[in-house]
C-alpha cells in the first residue's frame, strides 16, 4: 500500500554489511519482522558448525535493523536469523557483496583489498563509442575455454577469458587474441552474478548451465572461480577478468537477470520479507503469470531501489560497461529509467540493452507500464533486441524449419528495408535496435539454415550464413551475434539434429569448438567476418544513432516496393 511505502522506504546507502578496519556496521531492511539476530561465523559453508558470535540487531528508521561491531571482520561469513510471520527463518544477506559456496552464507569483505593492480586507472576502453558503434559478441564463460582445442589451462574460469597466446593445432589464434583479432568492441558475458543450478561444491564433476537463475544478485557466480568456498576468490578474479579485457581493448557487458530468482521461496529478501519480491496473484500465492518462475515486483519501492542499487554496484565495483536486461518486458519503465539515470551519472558510457517481449504479468500497482518493444519511446537510450530482423532474415524462431530471406524466402521488402535503417516500426531510433541471428537462445545460426534448407548444398548454407552476418553488420543498429557464429558454430546432438536450447546441455555440445579453425571452410568463413567488422568500424555512415541521420544519408537499393 501507499502507506506502507511512505513508512518503510529506505533510502540510505548502507545497506548491507559495511566494512572497515575498525568496524563493520550491518543494516538490513525487514519491516515485517519481530526480531533480528546476526550470526557470525568462521566459514561460508552452510551447516558448518563455527558460529562465532550471535548478535541482537535493534530496530531502526524505516523498517531497518542495525547492528555494529568493533574490530576488523574482513573474511568473517554472517547470515540473518530473521522472526517473521510466526517462523524463524535463516537468510543469506539480499546486499551480500560476496558469499561462501553455493551463496549461502554472506561474506564480510574489504572490497578494495580485491583490487588487481592499476585497478584505479582502469576505464572502459570504448568510452566513446555510441550504441550503434558497439560490435556485441555474446560468450557464456564455460563455453570459451572447456574444450581441448581451446588450449586454454583455466578451463570454464573466469580468468581463462584473459589467457594470451592461446592456439589452435595449426597455430590460429583462441579465446582472448581469438576476440581481438576479431574487433568486438563489447564483450557480453552470459549470467556471472551468482546462480543456483550448478553446485559448486562439486566442481570436479562436468556441470552445465546458462544461469537465469538468480540467487545472489551482488555476488560473482562461484563455479567460474578457482575457489567457490573463500569469498574473495570470486571477487578477485570478476576484477581480475574485467582489467585483462579492458586492457585488451574489450569492453565488458553483463548479463542481468532482475526478472526473476532461483526460487521465490527461498530467495533471501522473500525469506526476509515474505511476498515482498515477487509478484503475487490474488491467493498471495507466488506468481509465474509470465510462465518463467515468478516475476519480480520491481514497481515496489524497494524493490526498484534494490534493482538500481544492483546495477549501480557491478558498474561501480567492477566497472561494468554495458548491462543486457533478461526478460525486461518483466520490468516497468520507471525502474529502468532510474537505473539508467543513477548509473550515467557517473558512468556515462555505459549502454544498456535487453529482451522487451511483450509477457503476461501481475503487476501490483495500476499505471506501471513494462518496458516492452512497444514502449521504446518511454525508455529513450535503453535498446531492444530486434527479433524483427532475425526472423525475417533466417524465419521465425518457432518454426525451426522455416525459411528467411537468406535462405530464400519471399519476405516483405518494407520489413527488411525498415531493419536495414534500425528502425523497425517498434523502434523510435536506430540506436535502439539490437540487430542479430544468432544468441545462446533457439538454434545456432549455420545449425538453422541446414534445418530449413534440406535441398542445399554446404557450401551455399555457409554462403546464407554469411549473408545473414552482412546484413547484421551494415545495418543501422547495433550488430550482435553469439560466440562462435563467425566460425559456423553448432550444437549437434548425439542422436542426430541440432539443440535448440542448450541451457543445461553438457559441455560435448555447448563447448566452443576451436579446432574448427583448422579447417578452409571456418577459417574463410572468420576471414569474411573479420572484413565485415573493419568495414562498419571504418565507414561512420553504417553507425549513424539517430532515425534522421540513417534517413538523410542512408539511401537503401531495394528491388522492392519500400
Ligand atoms: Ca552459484
Amino acid at each position: 500500500s501507499a502507506e506502507f511505502e511512505a513508512k518503510y522506504t529506505y533510502h540510505g546507502n548502507d545497506l548491507g554489511a559495511v566494512w572497515t578496519t575498525d568496524a563493520t556496521t550491518f543494516r538490513l531492511w525487514a519491516p515485517t519482522a519481530a526480531n533480528v539476530k546476526l550470526n557470525l561465523y568462521k566459514s561460508g559453508t552452510e551447516g558448518a558448525d563455527d558460529l562465532i558470535e550471535q548478535i541482537e540487531m535493534k530496530p531502526d528508521v524505516n523498517g531497518t535493523w542495525i547492528a555494529r561491531k568493533d574490530g576488523d571482520l574482513n573474511g568473517v561469513y554472517y547470515t540473518y536469523l530473521v522472526d517473521v510471520n510466526g517462523s524463524t527463518v535463516e537468510a543469506c544477506d539480499p546486499y551480500a557483496r560476496t558469499t561462501g559456496v553455493n551463496g549461502k552464507r554472506a561474506m564480510v569483505i574489504d572490497l578494495a583489498a580485491a583490487n588487481p593492480e592499476g585497478w584505479e586507472n582502469d576505464t572502459d576502453p570504448n568510452a566513446d563509442l555510441g550504441m550503434t558503434d558497439a560490435v556485441i559478441y555474446e560468450l557464456h564463460v564455460r563455453d570459451l575455454s572447456i574444450d581441448e582445442s581451446s588450449g586454454i589451462q583455466q578451463k570454464g574460469k573466469y580468468l581463462g577469458l584473459i589467457e594470451e597466446g592461446t592456439k589452435t593445432l595449426s597455430g590460429i589464434p583462441t579465446g582472448l587474441d581469438h576476440m581481438k583479432a576479431l574487433g568486438i568492441t563489447h564483450l557480453h558475458i552470459l549470467p556471472m552474478y551468482d546462480y543456483g543450478s550448478v553446485d559448486e561444491s562439486r566442481l570436479d564433476v562436468p556441470q552445465f548451465n546458462w544461469g537465469y537463475d538468480p540467487v545472489n544478485f551482488n555476488v560473482p557466480e562461484g563455479s567460474y572461480s578457482t575457489d567457490p568456498f573463500h569469498g574473495e576468490v570470486r571477487v578477485k578474479e570478476v576484477k581480475q577478468m574485467v582489467k585483462g579485457l579492458h586492457d585488451n581493448g574489450i569492453s565488458v557487458v553483463m548479463d542481468v537477470v532482475y526478472n526473476h530468482v532461483y526460487d521465490a521461496e527461498s530467495f533471501c529478501f522473500n525469506q526476509i520479507v515474505p511476498v515482498y519480491f515477487s509478484r503475487t496473484d490474488l491467493n498471495g500465492k507466488y506468481s509465474n503469470a509470465s510462465a518463467c518462475g515468478n516475476d519480480t515486483a520491481s514497481e515496489r519501492s524497494m524493490v526498484k531501489k534494490y534493482i538500481v542499487d544492483s546495477v549501480k554496484y557491478w558498474a561501480d565495483e567492477y566497472h561494468i560497461d554495458g548491462f543486457r536486461f533478461d526478460l525486461v518486458g518483466l520490468i516497468d519503465t520507471d525502474t529502468i529509467n532510474a537505473v539508467m539515470a543513477e548509473v550515467h551519472k557517473t558512468h556515462p558510457n555505459v549502454i544498456f540493452y535487453g529482451e522487451g517481449w511483450s509477457m503476461d504479468t501481475l503487476v501490483t500497482k495500476p499505471d506501471y507500464h513494462m518496458t516492452t518493444q512497444a514502449n521504446a519511446g518511454l525508455v529513450p537510450g535503453f535498446a531492444f533486441f530486434s527479433d524483427t530482423v532475425r526472423d525475417i532474415l533466417k524465419g521465425s524462431v518457432f518454426e525451426n524449419t522455416e525459411k528467411g530471406f537468406v535462405s530464400g524466402a519471399v519476405v516483405q521488402g518494407k520489413l527488411l528495408h525498415q531493419c536495414f535503417m534500425g528502425t523497425p516500426d517498434w523502434a523510435p531510433e536506430p540506436a535502439q535496435s539490437v540487430n542479430y541471428v544468432s544468441c545462446h537462445d533457439n538454434n545456432a545460426l549455420i545449425d538453422r539454415i541446414t534445418l530449413s534448407t534440406p535441398e542445399s548444398s554446404r557450401a551455399d548454407r555457409v554462403k546464407m550464413n554469411n549473408l545473414a552476418a552482412a546484413f547484421v553488420l551494415t545495418a543501422q543498429g547495433a550488430p550482435f551475434f553469439q560466440a562462435g557464429e563467425e566460425f559456423l558454430r553448432t550444437k549437434p546432438l548425439p542422436e542426430g539434429g541440432y539443440d535448440h536450447n542448450s541451457y543445461a546441455s553438457p559441455d560435448s555440445i555447448n563447448a566452443i569448438r576451436w579446432d574448427c579453425l583448422d579447417t578452409e571452410e571456418c577459417i574463410e568463413t572468420l576471414r569474411y567476418y573479420q572484413g565485415l567488422i573493419q568495414l562498419r568500424k571504418a565507414h561512420p555512415s553504417l553507425r549513424l544513432a539517430t532515425r534522421k541521420e540513417a534517413t538523410e544519408q542512408i539511401t537503401p537499393i531495394c528491388l522492392c516496393n519500400a
